[in-house]
């Protein structure tokens, strides 16, 4: 087994804040990696580092064999990692195609003035990017909603379609930040029967998720963040049994 992304002793600071702290952990080839903990411990933080949003303060972060922790945002996506946000990222003003569309030209192209302004492509990139686009709406079960507006779609439908953006660039690793939140019952099983789908074809996966019911089912592995720092990893069932992440987080 091999690892595909190594976090190593990574800390984050905001002025006086600690986000993280002295983090390390790897996440390997196929895994499902879960990252749980209280509100502020620093989740979003650590996807924001590996997704190249920002540097870490001190600290390293790779990926297969390249040191990506002070890699522009741009050319994370191209490497082979791909994310969704907390905070939904789509064009209310668009269709669900144009959305990933529009992903998939933001993400192919280095410049982001070029992507914002469409600068004329070849049909065969036009041909390329909307086949793409295509097959991850059908993956995802968007088919049939294609041409309405992301502005008129109901939460469920914007979170398979901020997770339909974030397959189209094909990633190996994929960060799912929050992508159950605000879902009932049905369609979380749904989600998480698309996350072991998505697995099924290869991507590794990292997930924050407050439900405790779809960490505890999909993950091969979880990390416990608290105030910044991992206070615990391993399987689901050691990670449930362990005393001080109970204490910090399940017991609550
Ligand atoms: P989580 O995702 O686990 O809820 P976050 O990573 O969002 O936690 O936040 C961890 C801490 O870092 C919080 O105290 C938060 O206020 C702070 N923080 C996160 N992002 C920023 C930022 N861009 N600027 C300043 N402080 C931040
Ligand atoms: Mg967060």
């Amino acid at each position: 087994m091999s690892s595909l992304l190594q976090v190593k002793n990574v800390t984050k600071r905001f002025g006086g804040v600690v986000a993280n702290r002295n983090v390390s952990f790897t996440i390997d080839e196929k895994d499902i990696t879960g990252l749980i903990g209280p509100n502020g411990a620093g989740k979003s933080t650590l996807f924001n580092m590996v997704s190249a949003v920002f540097p870490p303060s001190e600290g390293e972060i790779w990926f297969e064999n390249h040191k990506i922790d002070s890699l522009p945002s741009h050319k994370i996506a191209p490497m082979g990692i791909s994310r969704t946000f907390q905070n939904l990222q789509v064009f209310k003003k668009m269709t669900v195609i144009e959305n990933v569309m529009v992903g998939l030209h933001t993400r192919t192209t280095s410049s982001l003035a070029a992507a914002a302004f469409r600068f004329p492509r070849s049909r065969k990139e036009e041909k390329f990017i909307y086949e793409n686009a295509m097959e991850v709406v059908n993956f995802v079960g968007l088919e049939d909603i294609l041409e309405v507006d992301a502005g008129n779609l109901p939460l469920g439908k914007l979170r398979l379609l901020e997770l339909a953006r974030a397959l189209a660039t094909k990633p190996k690793l994929l960060l799912l930040d929050e992508i159950a939140a605000g879902l009932n019952h049905q369609e979380t099983l749904e989600m998480s029967d698309l996350i072991l789908k998505i697995r099924d074809q290869g991507v590794s996966i990292f997930v924050v998720e407050h439900d405790m019911d779809l960490v505890m089912k999909i993950c091969d592995k979880i990390i416990v963040l608290d105030q910044g720092e991992k206070i615990a990893e391993g399987t689901p069932k050691a990670v449930q049994n362990n005393q001080r992440v109970i204490e910090a987080y399940l017991g609550a």
